[in-house]
């Protein structure tokens, strides 16, 4: 779902939930973001948004599209439900 163009493989058998590197979602000081700020990632998009040379803010986007497109699969597959 966050999908870099010229990273992404595409492989569903990678995918992975890519955790926010952002501090307002929980990120910083060792922790972790809680578990509802994730966007679904193939291993590559993943590698890239915690390891690789692009810019936090572009980094940031990037994850930010691909948590929009994960929050509207998991409503679409009944991952999640308003009760
Ligand atoms: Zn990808």
């Amino acid at each position: 779902m966050v999908q870099i163009p010229g990273i992404c493989t595409n492989n569903p058998e990678t995918v992975v939930a890519a955790h926010s590197n952002q501090l307002r979602h929980g990120k910083g000081g060792g922790l972790k973001a809680h578990d509802c700020f994730i966007a679904w990632a193939c291993y590559s998009c993943h590698s890239e948004l915690d390891q690789g040379k692009m810019r936090y803010e572009q980094k940031c986007d990037y994850w930010q599209a691909g948590f929009e497109r994960t929050m509207l699969q998991m409503f679409l597959q009944g991952i999640v439900k308003v009760s």
